[in-house]
């Protein structure tokens, strides 16, 4: 579903990506981590082109999305991206937040986009919440929203940078427990984050990357066992 081919960025003298190699298969879901600076979000960035690339190529879902030719409006319909700081319209209501991009990319019509949102809302657990503006809800609450307004567009693939980094601790599991739901419905994502429990239970790869280049990929349980790179090593540990 996706495929990095050697890709390297730059910005200005920063060599941000350095050679990045990487295929996630169609429902994998690969949690990418690594010290704070080692080009994470630059890396999941580049999948729906938020950041272009210098060299390289990415492959998502059979089409070349560095080429100039990709339609970048029908590649962000394929791929949701979930921020960390949620990026919900503040001015719109949580279901007018959904149906935004439904109505106006996909010209779908009101009637159908307001339903689908409705049954998004039941999915996160915010159905009552539909009339709300974000303001008036939790952070988890805005990420959950965030999430239903990725899905609504019916995505073949979900990339999330740090979802719950900027979440106070009793609101993370509700998000994270969203995403595990998404998983085990066949989703293909692609998870930055340092939720190591999340990790752990949900992802099929753990991707370990530092100075823009994947030093380590393994299994969970192999890579919380027994991490082979020192920067790893060193990284795990301080999360303890
Ligand atoms: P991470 O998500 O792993 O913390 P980032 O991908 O955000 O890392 O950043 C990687 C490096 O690129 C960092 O040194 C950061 O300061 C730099 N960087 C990120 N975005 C930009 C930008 N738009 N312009 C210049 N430098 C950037
Ligand atoms: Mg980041």
């Amino acid at each position: 579903m996706i495929r990095f081919n050697n890709v390297h960025k730059w910005f200005k003298d920063l060599h941000v990506l350095n050679g990045i190699d990487l295929q996630v298969a169609q429902g994998e879901v690969v949690v990418v981590c690594g010290p704070s600076g080692s080009g994470k979000s630059t890396m999941i960035r580049t999948v729906n082109q938020l950041e272009s690339i210098n060299e390289g190529e990415i492959w998502v879902d059979g089409k070349n999305v560095a080429d100039p030719k990709t339609d970048l409006n029908a590649l962000r319909a394929e791929v949701g991206f979930v921020f960390q700081h949620f990026n919900l319209y503040p001015h719109l209501s949580v279901v007018d937040n959904i149906t935004l991009s439904p109505i106006k990319v996909k010209g779908m019509d009101k009637a159908a986009a307001d339903k689908q949102a409705v049954a998004l809302l039941e999915r996160v657990g915010l159905a009552h919440k539909k009339d709300a503006f974000p303001a008036q809800l939790s952070g988890g609450q805005q990420q959950r929203v965030a999430i239903a307004r990725g899905l609504a567009m019916e995505p073949r693939v979900m990339l999330f940078d740090e979802p719950t980094s900027a979440l106070d601790p009793e609101m993370i599991g509700e998000v994270l427990k969203v995403m595990k739901d998404l998983a085990e419905s066949g989703m293909t994502m692609m998870v930055v984050t340092h939720e190591m429990g999340f990790a752990r239970e949900v992802a099929d790869r753990v991707v370990f990357i530092d100075h823009g280049k994947i030093v380590e990929q393994a299994p969970p349980e192999e890579f919380f066992k027994n991490p082979q790179h020192e920067r790893a090593q060193q990284f795990l540990r301080q999360l303890l």
